[in-house]
């Protein structure tokens, strides 16, 4: 990998793939044994910045709101914190690090081909996942879940079993994380060319003497500045393919003219093709959690268990001194304040200056005021969909996003009955060293309302009322997708409808988020479609 100030001004290539992230790297890795691959990333290299690599340092990337951060953020119209990749390796560099695989349910819906999906997460597994080590406190979480009849215990597996099990991680047995850029260790070095902080700013279509507009190249800007253009070698399997997210590929699709096209207009975009569903059918799973203060010491752990329900909703849960966050830094981890959840300062006064004061004050408490975790539960699907839009034509700027949380009450329901559920675990034998007996549910989720989590508005009845607990204290557990989604802007082999020579293949494709976590999913995608393509290519190669 070298960094894009060093590309030259024009070059050539079989498949140009806009994105270095948890899809784009196995994708670009796979081609590159049978193709001239281009694989463009805005953002640098994961390797050798601790707060990607150490899993005690989980909330300091996402805390890190500098240009150079391999995170970031962004605020949707819901009023939920959230955060974005933009570092070679996507997602998986900054995500907490659960591996697990999507149901085969899941796999036979979408249509995929089940012997192929399986040797994709194999090449996946070879690498990156990995058995975690359990401790006390994840262990507490697994029994709680038994007892209460999450059952049956599905051991150690990366399968999607209901019950409970033990998933996978990215975290190796040091707590070092191995992300999707280490799928590149499988690339031809002699196929590929990996370009860091290059911003891709438009496709590019030839539309004269074509029946549909084809992709033909993109322009990329490197960190100086300087523009670049890639173009795809002649020959008819060549193709652009998009592997920017599920915020980025949408946005980047309307930036290069395929959109709905009054908005593209609003922008002063050249239309190259009225696409009404670019940027529908954005969603994000809901993320409650429910704090529990321990009065004994407890492991630092990201998610390592997980309670599969039969109602729709799965139980995870993470824990140590700081939630998370790392220990010397006072980093508070997933719910620091620094990332907007387990903040002391009211929303609306929620300045930089405050939350820097904030979190001064946070250091001067004791580390034990912090000791203990949460439980928490994402619900499936969901069934609320929200739509994504531009806000400028640059690309640097955060798309305006909303997802409509509980817009849909069956995914009310699953937050509710994920929530009671907690309740029991908390309640369990199991559990009980890791809690303090004078403290009621009540109580607990009421210390969750007190740490302003989100920017939504409180309500009175919250401790009352589940329902309304659910939507007051919503988070994201970042596993937003949709956007590109397949039977709306692509076709089931992933070719964006109504143009040639284009791809989206990541997660703002799926229609669901696959498993119950799925970076597991988004990489054996990117693995699977790669093989596809090649082996397309070939035949017709042959033919
Ligand atoms: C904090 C966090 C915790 C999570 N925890 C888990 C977990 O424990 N387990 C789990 O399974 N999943 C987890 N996830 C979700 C999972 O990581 C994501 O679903 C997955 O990484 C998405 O992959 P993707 O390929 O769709 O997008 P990404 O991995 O985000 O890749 C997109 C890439 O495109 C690049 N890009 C975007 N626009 C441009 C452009 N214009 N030019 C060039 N490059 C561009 C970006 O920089 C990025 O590298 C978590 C995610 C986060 C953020």
């Amino acid at each position: 990998m070298r960094d894009a100030t060093s590309a030259p001004p024009v070059s050539y290539y079989d498949y140009i793939v806009i994105g270095g992230g948890t899809a784009g790297c196995p994708l670009a890795a796979t081609l590159s044994h049978n193709a001239s691959v281009l694989l463009l990333e805005r953002g640098g290299s994961p390797y050798g910045n601790r707060n990607i690599t150490d899993l005690e340092a989980f909330g300091a990337a996402l805390s890190d709101l500098s240009p150079s951060s391999p995170s970031q953020r962004f605020i949707s119209e819901d009023g939920v914190i959230n955060a974005r990749a933009r570092v070679l390796g996507g997602g998986s560099c900054l995500n907490a690090g659960f591996y697990t695989r999507a149901a085969p349910e899941y796999v036979r819906n979408v249509g995929w081909d089940g012997k192929l999906v399986n040797e994709s997460y194999a090449w996946v597994e070879r690498l990156v996942a990995f058995q975690p080590k359990m401790r006390q406190w994840q262990t507490a979480v697994r029994d709680g879940l038994l007892e209460i009849g999450i059952v049956p215990d599905n051991g150690f597996t990366y399968d999607h079993i209901p019950g409970t099990k033990v998933g996978g991680s990215i975290f190796d047995e040091s707590g070092q994380r191995h992300t999707a850029a280490d799928l590149l260790e499988y690339a031809n070095p002699r196929g590929i060319a990996v370009l860091l902080h290059a911003y891709v700013h438009r496709i590019l279509f030839k539309r004269r003497g074509t029946v549909r507009p084809v992709a033909r190249g993109v322009v990329f800007r490197d960190s100086a500045g300087a523009k670049h253009r890639a173009y795809l070698r002649r020959g008819p399997r060549n193709e652009v393919i998009v592997s920017a997210g599920a915020l980025g590929s949408p946005q980047l699709l309307m930036l290069s003219g395929l959109g709905p096209k009054a908005h593209l207009q609003a922008h002063n975009i050249s239309l190259v093709l009225d696409q009404p569903m670019v940027g529908q059918g954005m969603s994000d799973n809901p993320m409650n959690a429910v704090f529990i203060p321990s009065p004994k010491p407890v492991e630092v752990s990201l998610i390592q268990v997980v309670g599969i329900t039969q109602f729709g909703s799965f139980i995870e849960a993470a824990s140590g001194e700081n939630f998370g966050g790392s220990v010397s830094s006072k980093d508070y981890g997933m719910f620091s304040p620094k990332i907007g959840q387990l903040a002391t300062v009211p929303p609306k006064q929620r300045t930089p200056e405050a939350l820097a004061k904030a979190i001064e004050d946070m250091k001067s408490l004791d580390s034990s005021a912090f000791q203990g975790g949460f439980i928490l539960e994402k619900i499936t699907g969901p069934l609320s969909t929200g739509h994504m839009e531009l806000r400028s034509r640059n690309p640097k700027d955060n798309p305006s996003v909303t997802f409509n949380y509980f817009q849909d009450p069956d995914d009310l329901r699953k937050c509710v009955e994920g929530i009671l559920t907690i309740e029991r675990v908390i309640d369990s034998k199991a559990f009980a060293a890791f809690k303090y007996d004078s403290m009621t549910f009540e109580s607990l989720l009421n210390l969750t309302l007190s740490a302003p989590v989100n920017l939504r508005p409180r309500h009175q009845n919250t401790t009352t009322s589940v329902e309304q607990f659910c939507r007051d204290s919503v988070m994201t557990i970042w596993h937003y997708h949709g956007g590109c989604q397949v039977g709306m802007v692509v076709d089931r082999e992933y070719r964006v409808l109504g143009v040639d020579a284009l791809r989206v293949i990541d997660g703002s494709t799926f229609n669901h988020s696959p498993g119950t976590n799925p970076q597991a999913t988004v990489m054996m995608l990117g693995r699977y479609m790669g093989v596809k393509i090649l082996s397309e290519r070939l035949a017709s190669e042959a033919a």
